[in-house]
C-alpha cells in the first residue's frame, strides 16, 4: 500500500539565523514524539517537515499536526511522477478539493529544487492553472487567493494546497523551561499555552485544601494538564496538599489579607518545586485588575514571594481573549465545569485591594509557616501527562501494523 505524505511549513524558526539548525532539529524531534508508537517518518528537507506513515496513520499523523508548535500550516500531499500531466491532474485534484471546502480563487505556487526539469516554474505554474480555470472550478487570483496550490519538484513531485493553519510560535524546549501554576479556571492553562507558544516546556504545579476542595476539582486540574500536554509534548503536574497551610492562614491572618497570604504561600513551595525540577521561573494566569488580588500592588507584593522570575503571559489581556484563546485550545469546557479550587471558606470578604510589600510580609512572617510549607512540598505527588500516550491510546490501530 502507498505512504500517505504530510508537509507541513515552518513557521517563525526560518528567522532565527545561527540557531535555525537547533530549531529544526527541534521541531523534528517534537514531531516524532508524538508519533513514537506510529509507523511514520518525520523528516526535513529544504525548509519543509515531511511525515510519511501508512494510510493508517492518517489520524495520529493529522493529529500531531494540528498540536505541533512550529509549523504555519500543513496539508496531505498528493505526490506524482515528474511529468507535467502528473503534476496537472494532481493541481485538479487539489482544486476540486479546496472548492469543496469553500475556496472561490487560487493561485498555483511552484517550487523547483530539481533544475533539471525542463519547465521553468512560470511555465509550470501556467500549464497547471490551465485547466482548472478553464474548467471554471475556481478564479485565479494572484495577489489573496483562498487557496495557494503548491507543487514542489524534486525527485519526485509534492503537490498540496496548506490551508489548514499551524500553530505558530517556537518548537517546544527550546525556550528553557517554566513551571506553571495551574488552577481550574479559565486563565492558567491559556498562560501555559502561551508560555510553550514561546518554545517553552512547561511544567504544573497545583493546590488543594482537600477535604474542603473536592477530588473532582483536582480531577478537572489533571483534566486540564492533560489538555495542554497535547500541546506541550508531555507535561508533569505536581499536587501539592495545602489544607494545613491554608488552616494556618486562617488562624493567624487579618481576614482581608487571606488571599494574598495563600498567593505568598504558593509561590513559596513553587520556588521549591522550581528549583528541583530545574526551571527557570513561574508562570500565571494573573490579568491586570480582573480580581482583588490581581491590582498592580497586589502583584508586586505575590511577586515579592517568589525568587525565580514570574511570567504572567496574560497581564494585558482581557477576559474575552483569553476565552477566545480557551476555546480553541479545548479548554474552556473543562475550567467552566463548577467545582470550585479555592474553597470560600478561605475567601476573605473584603480583600485588601492596595497591600504593601512591608505589610504583607510582616503578616507572613507572623504565620510561622515555613515548617507547613516544607511539608507540603514534602508530600508532594506527581503524575505524567504524555501526548504520545493519547497517541497510542487513541490511534492504536495505527500502531498494531
Ligand atoms: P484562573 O482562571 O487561572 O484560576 P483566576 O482568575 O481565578 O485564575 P486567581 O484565582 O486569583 O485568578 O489566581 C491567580 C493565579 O494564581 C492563577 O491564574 C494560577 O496561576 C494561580 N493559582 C490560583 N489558585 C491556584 C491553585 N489552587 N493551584 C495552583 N495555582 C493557583
Ligand atoms: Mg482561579
Amino acid at each position: 500500500m502507498p505512504n500517505v505524505t504530510y508537509l507541513a511549513k515552518l513557521g517563525e524558526l526560518t528567522l532565527k539565523g545561527s540557531n535555525l539548525k537547533e530549531f529544526e532539529n527541534r521541531l523534528v524531534n517534537n514531531a516524532q514524539l508524538y508519533l513514537e508508537t506510529v509507523k511514520a517518518r518525520v523528516l526535513l528537507r529544504a525548509g519543509r517537515l515531511y511525515i510519511e506513515g501508512p494510510e493508517s496513520s492518517v489520524p495520529a499523523i493529522e493529529y500531531t499536526l494540528s498540536h505541533l508548535i512550529g509549523i504555519t500550516g500543513w496539508a496531505r500531499a498528493i505526490v506524482c511522477e515528474k511529468d507535467i500531466e502528473s503534476m496537472k491532474k494532481a493541481v485538479m485534484q487539489v482544486a476540486v478539493q479546496a472548492k469543496n471546502e469553500g475556496a472561490k480563487t487560487f493561485k498555483v505556487d511552484v517550487r523547483r529544487a530539481e533544475k533539471t526539469f525542463p519547465m521553468n516554474s512560470y511555465e509550470i505554474a501556467v500549464a497547471c492553472a490551465e485547466d482548472v480555470f478553464e474548467q471554471n472550478i475556481m478564479a485565479v487570483d494572484v495577489h489573496k487567493p483562498d487557496a495557494f496550490i503548491r507543487v514542489e519538484v524534486r525527485e519526485r513531485c509534492f503537490v498540496y494546497c496548506d490551508r489548514n493553519k499551524g500553530r505558530r510560535g517556537l518548537p517546544v524546549g527550546v525556550s528553557g523551561k517554566g513551571l506553571l501554576l495551574l488552577s481550574g479556571g479559565i486563565d492558567s492553562p491559556v498562560a501555559g499555552y502561551r508560555m510553550m507558544r514561546r518554545g517553552m516546556k512547561v511544567d504544573c504545579v497545583y493546590f488543594h485544601a482537600y477535604p474542603y476542595t473536592s477530588a473532582e476539582a483536582q480531577k478537572k486540574v489533571e483534566d486540564l494538564a492533560a489538555i495542554i500536554s497535547a500541546y506541550g509534548i508531555d507535561t508533569h503536574i505536581n499536587i501539592i496538599p495545602f489544607t494545613d497551610v491554608q488552616m494556618r492562614i486562617k488562624e493567624k491572618a487579618p481576614e482581608n489579607y487571606s488571599t494574598l497570604m495563600l498567593r505568598m504561600c504558593m509561590m513559596k513551595v513553587a520556588n521549591m518545586v522550581a528549583h528541583r525540577i530545574k526551571a527557570q521561573c513561574l508562570i500565571t494566569g494573573e490579568s491586570l485588575g480582573q480580581v482583588a488580588s490581581q491590582t498592580m500592588e497586589n502583584l508586586e507584593v505575590t511577586e515579592s514571594a517568589c525568587e525565580l522570575p514570574l511570567l504572567r503571559p496574560l497581564v494585558g489581556l482581557d477576559k474575552e481573549e483569553i476565552v477566545n484563546t480557551a476555546c480553541e485550545i479545548g479548554t474552556y469546557e473543562t475550567s467552566i465545569l463548577p467545582y470550585e479550587d479555592c474553597c470560600v471558606l478561605f475567601s476573605p470578604k473584603h480583600p485588601v485591594l492596595r497591600a504593601s510589600v512591608e505589610e504583607a510580609t510582616k503578616i507572613f512572617e507572623s504565620l510561622e509557616v515555613q515548617e507547613l510549607l516544607n511539608e507540603a512540598y514534602e508530600k508532594r505527588e506527581i503524575k505524567r501527562f504524555a501526548a504520545r500516550d493519547y497517541v497510542a491510546e487513541h490511534f492504536a490501530p495505527a500502531s498494531e501494523e
